[in-house]
This record gives C-alpha cells, sequence and structure tokens, in this order.
C-alpha cells in the first residue's frame, strides 16, 4: 500500500511529497512540528499537542497554516489514507517560502505537512526496559519550543545507537539531566518519589509527562519536580522515559551501570499500564 503525504492543500504520493528549497524549515529550521500516537484509531492527548502546537507557533510568530479545525480534519484524512490503525501522526509547520535572509518574510505563508505511518499497538508489557548513556546537553536555549532544529538531539540519539543504548540523556552544566533526545526523564526515589525536571527553557514540556502526572496523582504516587544528577539516577530505585511514542518505557541502565534490580521497576510498570489505560479512556474513537 502507498504512502500519502499531505502537503500544503495536497493529498500527494508520499515519494513525490515536496516543500521549496527556499522554504526556512529546511534553511534555518523555523518551523514547528508535533507527534501524535495513533492507538486502535484513537488520537492520544490530541488537544493538549495542539495546545503546545499553539505555543510554539506563538513564540515564534508563526501563524497557523489553516484552522485548528481544519487542521483536525486533515491529521484523520492523513492517517484514513494511510490506513494507519496504530502508529502516528506527525505534523509540520514552517514559516512558509521566502528569499534567504535571516529576518522574517513580510509575506510569507506557513507551509504544513503531514505524514502518518504504522507501528506496533502499544503494549502494557514494557518487556525487558532500555538502556541509557548520557551526553553533554549541546542544544540551544529555547528546547520548550518544538522546533525541527533537531541536531543537538539527533547527535546525541546517534551516539546512544553507537553505544547499543535505545536513548541519550541529556546533562547540563551542573552535572544535572535535562531530558532525553525525544523524551522525558524520571526517576523512583527509595521513598518512592517520582522525580522529574521542571518544565522551563531546558527542557520541552513533554504531554506524555503531563499525562503521566496525572496518572500518578490517581495512583497516589507523589510527584517531586527538581533536577537530578546522573549519579542520582545510576543509585535509584528506578528510571524511566515518557514520550508520545514510547509512553512509559522503564530504564535499566544509565551509562552501563545497572539501575535497581535490572528489570523494570514496578512503578514504571504500573505507571505505563494505567497511562495506556487513562489515555485510551479519554480519547473518543476519531
Ligand atoms: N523531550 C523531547 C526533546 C522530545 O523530542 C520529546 C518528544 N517529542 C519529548 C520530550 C516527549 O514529549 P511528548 O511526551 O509530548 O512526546
Amino acid at each position: 500500500m502507498s504512502r500519502v503525504a499531505y502537503v500544503n492543500g495536497r493529498y500527494v504520493p508520499h515519494r513525490a511529497a515536496r516543500v521549496h528549497v527556499e522554504d526556512r524549515g529546511y534553511q534555518f529550521a523555523d518551523a514547528v512540528y508535533e507527534v501524535i500516537a495513533v492507538a486502535d484509531g484513537r488520537f492520544l492527548d490530541e488537544d493538549p499537542h495542539l495546545d503546545r502546537l499553539d505555543r510554539s507557533l506563538k513564540e515564534l510568530r508563526i501563524g497557523w497554516p489553516i484552522a485548528r479545525a481544519a487542521l483536525k480534519q486533515v491529521l484523520r484524512e492523513t492517517v484514513r489514507r494511510n490506513r494507519v490503525r496504530n502508529g502516528l501522526v506527525y505534523f509540520q509547520v514552517s514559516r512558509g517560502v521566502a528569499r534567504r535572509d535571516y529576518g522574517f518574510p513580510k509575506d510569507a505563508r506557513p507551509s504544513l505537512v503531514v505524514t502518518a505511518r504504522s507501528a506496533a499497538p502499544p503494549s502494557p508489557d514494557p518487556g525487558p526496559g532500555v538502556a541509557v548513556i548520557t551526553v553533554p546537553d549541546i542544544r540551544w536555549k529555547r528546547v520548550d519550543i518544538k522546533t525541527t532544529g533537531l541536531l543537538g538531539g539527533a547527535l546525541g540519539k546517534q551516539k546512544a545507537r553507537e553505544q547499543g543504548a535505545y536513548e541519550a540523556w541529556q546533562v547540563d552544566d551542573d552535572g544535572r539531566v535535562t531530558e532525553g533526545t525525544s523524551s522525558n526523564a524520571w526517576i523512583v526515589t527509595a521513598k518512592d518519589e517520582l522525580v522529574t525536571r521542571p518544565i522551563g527553557h531546558e527542557i520541552l514540556a513533554g504531554i506524555t509527562r503531563q499525562t503521566v502526572k496525572k496518572v500518578a496523582a490517581d495512583l497516589q504516587l507523589a510527584v517531586v519536580e527538581r533536577p537530578f544528577t546522573v549519579a542520582e539516577a545510576q543509585a535509584a530505585r528506578e528510571a524511566f522515559m515518557t514520550s508520545a511514542t514510547s509512553y512509559v518505557t522503564p530504564i535499566v541502565s544509565i551509562d552501563g551501570k545497572t539501575v535497581g534490580d535490572g528489570k523494570p521497576g514496578d512503578i514504571a510498570r504500573r505507571l505505563r499500564a494505567e497511562y495506556l489505560r487513562a489515555v485510551a479512556a479519554a480519547t473518543p474513537f476519531v
């Protein structure tokens, strides 16, 4: 089955989907994006993702390419045309096409690209857990804006893969973990407190992070928002990561040091199962 992409008002074969060479997304990473998981035909946490898109666009003073309700229809149509029942929908808005110049163009129209692809349905069983490595956080100072400028994260993820790890946790100049390259970072202390870095300019406000906070409250688990060091994480009872496409994924080693007993922790397992249940229950069928 051939894939279809949406590009500025048209559904086109994926292999023929194009934007102009002077699109500012291509030249300056002057673009923002979102990824929403699709599970059993449902869009998980769609509205919070669209709210975050709105915030990213406002921070960069890019207009909405089409109205929010129209975008929702395009997301559904792209998912439908690609026959995605489980997987993800990716959408990106750039400032548009203009003669290359750093300052904002006066009359560019924002470009919108949407793609969708299938993936395995989410399983409450987390499997054996994953390894992470740590890398210095070399990204710019506004990673709270979800831009397509992802080279810092791409270099970190590549290093992780080369070392047989799944994710890289990025570390600030004070030795404290900011977040993964494409996920938020969490630990569980000996007192069974969940610890994750507070929202600020140094991390992306993950939608999964936000939903997991609510799920934790429902399970009567305490969440403490404060930075933590790599050493604290290595000595923690549990560690895990959250993102729209990995849900809650337990971490069993950090820079080669085993976390806990080297198996997914009970709290991460419970959070994953409960997150998937809660998010599906809260999301009507599309
Ligand atoms: N941090 C970064 C840097 C990310 O790229 C992502 C995934 N987009 C996340 C955190 C997790 O965010 P979400 O839960 O909204 O997918």
